[in-house]
C-alpha cells in the first residue's frame, strides 16, 4: 500500500519565505497524480518534501501507512526522476542502472535480471556499455527512468522529467511513462506516480487526477475530465 497523504503541509524556507500553504492532498495507491502550475508555484518544493530532500516545516506526510516526516529518503520506498537526468557521468548505463541496487546489497543475479528487464522495456539494451556523455538527451532520460524502475519503488516522483527534450521525444516519453504505469497496474504491483509539470497538455494527457497549484496554494484537485471538459 503506497498511498501518499499530505496533511496541512507547510514549507517556510530559512529566509522566511512561505512557499507551501497548508497542503492537504490524498494520493491513492496506484494513482497517477499530476501537480501542475506556473513556475514558482511550489511544485518542486512539494515533490522534494515527499522525497525527503527538503524538510517539512509543519504538517504530516504519510507514505503507505508510515509517518514519513523524519524518514530518510532512502527508506521512503520512492524513486525520483529528475529534469537533468542526474546520471553518474563516469559510469556506464549498466553501472548507472545497477548502482542503487548494489548499494542496497541485492544479489548479483537479481541485479542483472532487473537491469536487463528494464533495459529491454525501455529499449536501451544496446546502450548498456555507453556513458552518459555518449548519448542523446532522450536516451539519457530513458536511462534515468530505468534507474528508478529497477528499484521497483512503490512511489515514482517525476520532476519535470521531459522539459529538456524536444517536442517529438516528449510525446514518446510521455507514452512510455503512462504505459509503465498501466503495466505495473496490470501486473498486480501498481506504483503510485506523482508527476510535476508546468505543461497543461502533459497534465491533461497523463493524470488520473490533477492538482492545480498557484503561488504555493492548492487551487483544485480533480480528474482531467472534470477540470477541462466541463461545459
Ligand atoms: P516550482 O517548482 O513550481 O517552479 P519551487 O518549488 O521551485 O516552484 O519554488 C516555490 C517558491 O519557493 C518560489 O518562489 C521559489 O523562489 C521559492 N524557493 C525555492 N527554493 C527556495 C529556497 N531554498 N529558499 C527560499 N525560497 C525558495
Ligand atoms: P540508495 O539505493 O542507497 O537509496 P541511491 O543513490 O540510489 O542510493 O539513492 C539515494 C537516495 O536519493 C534514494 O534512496 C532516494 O531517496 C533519493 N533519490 C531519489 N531518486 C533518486 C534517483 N533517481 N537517483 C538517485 N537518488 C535518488
Amino acid at each position: 500500500m503506497a498511498q501518499v497523504k499530505l496533511q496541512n503541509i507547510n514549507k517556510i524556507y530559512k529566509n522566511g519565505y512561505h512557499a507551501v500553504h497548508d497542503f492537504c492532498l490524498d494520493i491513492k495507491d496506484g494513482e497517477f497524480m499530476v501537480l501542475v502550475g506556473p513556475s514558482g508555484c511550489a511544485k518542486s518544493t512539494t515533490l522534494r518534501m515527499i522525497a525527503g530532500l527538503e524538510s517539512i516545516s509543519s504538517g504530516d506526510l504519510h507514505i503507505g501507512d508510515k509517518h514519513c516526516n523524519d524518514v530518510l529518503p532512502k527508506d521512503r520506498g520512492i524513486a525520483m526522476v529528475f529534469q537533468n537526468y542526474a546520471l553518474y557521468p563516469h559510469m556506464t548505463v549498466r553501472e548507472n542502472l545497477a548502482f542503487g541496487l548494489e548499494t542496497r546489497k541485492k544479489p548479483k543475479d537479481e541485479i542483472e535480471r532487473r537491469v536487463s528487464e528494464a533495459a529491454e522495456i525501455l529499449e536501451i539494451s544496446e546502450l548498456l556499455d555507453r556513458k552518459p556523455g555518449q548519448m542523446s538527451g532522450g536516451q539519457c532520460q530513458r536511462v534515468a527512468l530505468g534507474r528508478a524502475m529497477v528499484r521497483k519503488p512503490e512511489v515514482f516522483l517525476f520532476d519535470e522529467p521531459l522539459s529538456n527534450l524536444d517536442a517529438k521525444l516528449r510525446v514518446s516519453m510521455r507514452m512510455r511513462i503512462s504505459r509503465l504505469h498501466d503495466e505495473l497496474k496490470q501486473s498486480g504491483r501498481p506504483a503510485t506516480m506523482i508527476y510535476v509539470t508546468h505543461d497543461q497538455v502533459e497534465a491533461l494527457t497523463m493524470g488520473d487526477r490533477i492538482c492545480v497549484l498557484n503561488r504555493g496554494a492548492i487551487m483544485q484537485v480533480d480528474t482531467p475530465m472534470n477540470l477541462y471538459h466541463k461545459p
